[in-house]
């Protein structure tokens, strides 16, 4: 069995200061965030293998903020689905799990009150790549004496293990690859030593429909229809996927009319599926090798290749995160007459002249997922209708962050940034007006490649 300092040096594991494990404190918290699963969870397999070397009980913590800034009721929906299957299955391990509601945009303080009455020994959380350095310290300040550790549950190769900002798929693909021996692997599960007796009679808000109307929530953006949330659901579709779609794939994935990919964005957003499940999946079943080559760069090169981006360029969520090629050349193009300039209420009531556009734009805000071929048409012509870069970015930001089911996502904005910005991508010839030499897609030129009047038609206003 490994020791506490074998735990702490493992390279998913980061010590988030100075302080020693408090050896009279009463149990080990994992703060779950991210990573909202009881199944292949590093972070939680983490604080039981912790819990049991200092033989303490594990208790989780889960705070829902009360007014969240960029979550509506589409997102929250879909959270709290999957977070009552993750309750159950954490519960049925004999680990406590306790769910509150945090006033105000911060779960700090309502989680510092709970660790001043449990007496943690050490607090483990789920690790998050837009987090600094900085944000780490200050929120490992409000827990009592326990130190902080986070641990990377969202990636396959730990996100700090690639130690700066990768230019593109090319430079990040070898590293991640040099690795993926050593990380791409099954998460070993545990059971717990102490089980969670709750003696200070903690109470935990029960995880129904209801804990949504106790929340100062937006509203206007009602749940997706399509997706179920939970970890259950992630595996039904994560092996219909395998058996129907994935032989395929690497040929169809850019069909939008055939729903050829896997649709797993919402699962992996909330952490109720874990990248580790998805690639086992994929890399150890029998569809052709080029279908799994496909599909395992987009799930391990694509996503952790966002991940970096979020955690090395402070900003991510606008045009300035972009590389100076990219900011030089629609500088030079700002000028540049636009033939169509749209409202953000116009383009979110799907109101151009553009009928594949308005499909895509339905598709977002009626079912709350687009295609990938399609997010990156209607970016690209976001920009196009707007007048500026800087506009476009935020707008897309906006929107997509909105109505997306997996918005608010290291790939959303690692989609926007490529789509407007050029990041991880090279200037494009000939330098066209409004783009400069960022890639352009057409309309002829993106509806030649599928049959568009069959997602035009899905996709129809009436
Ligand atoms: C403008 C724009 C906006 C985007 N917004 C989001 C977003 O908000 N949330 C989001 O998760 N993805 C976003 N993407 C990336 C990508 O389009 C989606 O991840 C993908 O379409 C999700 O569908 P899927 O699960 O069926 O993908 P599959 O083809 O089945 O791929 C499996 C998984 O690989 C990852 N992946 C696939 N493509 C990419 C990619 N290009 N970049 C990074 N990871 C990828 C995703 O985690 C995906 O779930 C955006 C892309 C663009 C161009």
């Amino acid at each position: 069995m490994s020791s506490l300092n074998d735990l702490a040096s493992n390279p998913r594991v980061t010590v988030r200061d100075g302080r020693v494990i408090d050896a009279r404190g009463e149990c080990v918290v994992y703060r779950m965030r991210r990573a909202q699963r009881a199944l292949d969870n590093p972070a939680l397999e983490t604080a039981i293998a912790v819990a049991n070397l200092l033989e303490r009980p594990l208790v989780v913590f889960f705070g829902v903020l009360r007014c969240h800034p960029t979550a509506n009721l589409r997102h929250f929906t879909f959270m709290l689905e999957g977070l009552k299957e993750t309750a159950e299955q954490v519960l049925l391990r004999r680990i406590g799990f306790v769910v509150k509601i945090c006033g105000g945009t911060s779960s700090h303080q309502e989680f510092a009150r709970f660790c001043h009455q449990v007496h943690p020994s050490v607090v483990i959380c789920d690790e998050h790549p837009a987090r600094r350095a900085a944000q780490w310290r200050q929120e490992a300040m409000l827990y009592s004496n326990a130190p902080l550790w986070s641990v990377d549950a969202d990636v396959i190769v730990p996100s700090k293990l690639i130690d700066k900002e990768q230019f593109s798929a090319r430079t990040i693909r070898p590293r991640l690859r040099a690795r993926l021996g050593e990380f791409l692997i099954p998460v070993k599960q545990q059971s717990v030593r102490v089980p969670w007796k709750n003696h200070r009679a903690i109470e935990s808000l029960p995880i129904t429909s209801e804990l949504a109307d106790q929340l100062a929530l937006d509203r206007s953006v009602g749940p997706a229809s399509g997706f179920h949330g939970g970890t259950m659901a992630a595996l039904t579709a994560l092996h219909r996927f395998v058996k129907d779609r994935l032989p395929g794939y690497a040929t169809n994935r850019n069909h939008p009319e055939l729903a050829a990919t896997s649709q797993l964005s919402p699962y992996l957003h909330f952490g109720q599926i874990g990248p580790h499940t998805v690639a086992l999946a994929v890399r150890d079943s029998a569809a052709p090798v080029e279908d799994r080559e496909a599909f395992l760069e987009q799930i391990i090169v694509r996503r952790e290749l966002a991940v970096n981006f979020v955690r090395y360029n402070r900003n991510f969520r606008h045009l300035a995160g972009v590389e100076p090629w990219a900011r030089a050349t629609l500088q030079r193009h700002s000028g540049d007459k636009r033939p169509h300039l749209y409202s953000e209420r116009q383009l979110t009531n799907a109101e151009t002249h553009d009928a594949l556009w308005n499909a895509a734009q339905r598709q977002m805000v009626a079912a709350g997922w687009m295609h990938s071929y399609m997010r990156m048409y209607w970016a690209k012509k976001i920009l196009e209708w707007s007048p500026s870069g800087d506009e476009a970015y935020d707008l897309c930001v906006r929107l997509n962050d909105r109505y997306e089911l997996d918005g608010r996502d290291p790939n959303g904005y690692a989609g926007i940034a490529w789509a407007i910005g050029g990041k991880h991508d090279r200037p494009w010839g000939p330098e066209r007006p409004v783009y400069g030499t960022i890639r352009y897609m057409s309309f002829a030129s993106t509806s030649r490649k599928f049959d568009y009047r069959a997602y035009i038609e899905k996709w129809s206003d009436s």
